[in-house]
């Protein structure tokens, strides 16, 4: 028997920024070895259609749910079967099932080898539900998967899953709760970090601090490894020492942070106030910086509190602060979000799908912003995104002794980061999906 897995992209155009696809490295490490596997990455290849092969698992984000639909009703039309799973299907199972065999609703280790039983016995069910509850215990992915594929020089590795926090354009709540927050082992991410052939990994957790005492053990491992690494954090890091003190100790390079709005006002509404406990953003940025640690900072645009003057002011900041990298969006409802529900009961919403609808592209506002138009919103944001990522204003965040250029490693790092990052944003803006 064999399996293929496809990893949508949002588009025909290629990516130049695509990492590894570790959720299918963990699929396929599940199966037993009298099963073949194969893996396409429409973000770097092409998905050849006449593919021979008995099952298709795809794994399908909100962007790329129309362009991997059409993945789904090609090798139905030829006979292949179609499992679909990920974030996406499993806020909106019943949309997923017009295109697909079956349709995993949650994380899928507890119920994946359920699903090629019954596949086998041909009694595929339409639905399968995840507890997600499931032990990370002895998860040891099948990088196999990835040979001869164009991926960013850096491994994904995964700690935990979950994140306390709920904010309320982030689907990762509702997907997870506040009480299926789980950790691997350390012993076997230690394992599987030196076991991986490059020296820069990116813990792909959504927070990895959402347990500060198991972070804290998690990171002390990391100190031996001679490693560097990358991870997204919330920004109350910022204002722990200790923690920062280990964090540049065990090779941390950068962290993503969404600081998401300057306006006290707009956090309040996402239900991020807590962004600015922790003793306001500057002096976040500097602790985090005197620790030489990178910072990806991530804002957002649109709430109800923005303005035109919003724009301007943000940029000011992202760009005094010398970030290493920056992302200015509009802001998006998302399946599962509280945020989507409360646009739609607010009238708001400017499209009944926006992934599926053939008007709305990539980087268009997909709502009504009260202090501005849909437009503006879309226009502003790519404007200030372009801004940030000058070739003067990438030379003039560079110069930092402290942080980006704080040795040829950093300074080769960042180069290489902001030049496909620039890329990447002119590639996408108002690029049509699927
Ligand atoms: S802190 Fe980040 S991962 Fe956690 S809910 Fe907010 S946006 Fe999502």
């Amino acid at each position: 028997m064999k399996i293929t897995f496809i990893r949508p992209h949002i588009s025909h155009v290629p990516a130049a920024d695509a990492m590894e696809p570790l959720v299918f490295a963990m699929l396929s490490s599940y199966l037993p070895n009298t099963i073949d596997v194969e893996l396409y990455d429409d973000r770097i290849e092409t998905v050849p259609l006449d593919l021979e092969t008995d099952l298709i698992a795809m794994t399908v984000e909100t962007y790329t749910a129309k362009r991997a639909y059409g993945f789904a009703d090609e090798f139905r039309a030829r006979g292949i079967p179609v499992i679909i799973g990920g974030y996406h299907p499993t806020f909106l199972p019943d949309e997923a099932l017009e295109h697909a065999d079956a349709v995993v609703v949650g994380d899928s280790e507890d119920i994946w080898l359920d699903i090629i039983e019954d596949f086998e016995k041909n009694h595929l069910k339409k639905i399968y539900r995840s507890t997600n509850t499931q032990s990370l215990k002895n998860i040891s992915p099948d990088r196999s998967l990835f040979n001869n594929k164009k991926y960013s020089p850096i491994s994904l590795v995964q700690y935990g899953r979950g994140c306390q926090y709920a904010c309320d354009f982030c689907s990762i709540y509702s997907f997870y709760g506040n009480k299926n927050l789980r950790q691997r082992p350390i012993v076997d991410v230690v394992r599987e970090i030196e076991s991986l052939d490059t020296k820069h990994v990116f813990i792909v957790d959504d927070n990895l601090f959402i347990d500060r005492e198991k972070t804290i053990k998690f990171i002390e491992a990391l100190v031996p490894l001679n490693i560097k690494w990358s991870c997204q954090a919330s920004i109350d890091i910022g204002a722990d020492s200790e923690m920062l003190s280990l964090m540049e100790k065990s090779g941390c390079f950068n962290t993503l942070i969404g600081f998401e709005s300057l306006n006290p006002k707009n956090l309040s509404q996402m239900h991020k106030k807590w962004n600015m406990k922790f003793g306001g953003f500057n002096d976040v940025i500097k602790r985090i910086h005197d620790s030489g640690i990178l910072i990806y900072a991530t804002f957002i645009f649109g709430y109800d509190n923005d303005t035109p003057a919003s724009f301007e002011s943000t940029l000011d900041f992202a760009l005094e602060n010398q970030f290493f990298l920056a992302n200015f969006n509009p802001l998006t409802p998302m399946p599962g979000a509280t945020l989507y529900s409360r646009l739609e009961n607010e009238n708001r919403l400017l499209f009944d799908k926006w992934w599926l609808d053939p008007e709305f592209k990539y980087g268009d506002a997909a709502f009504i912003p009260k202090n501005m138009t849909p437009d503006e919103l879309t226009e502003r944001c790519f404007s200030i995104r372009k801004e940030f990522n000058t070739y003067s204003n990438i030379f003039k965040r560079a110069i930092n002794i402290k942080t980006n250029s704080q040795s040829l490693y950093h300074l080769g790092m960042y180069t290489l980061a902001n030049m496909v990052n620039r890329k990447e944003l002119y590639n996408k803006q108002a690029i049509a999906l699927g």
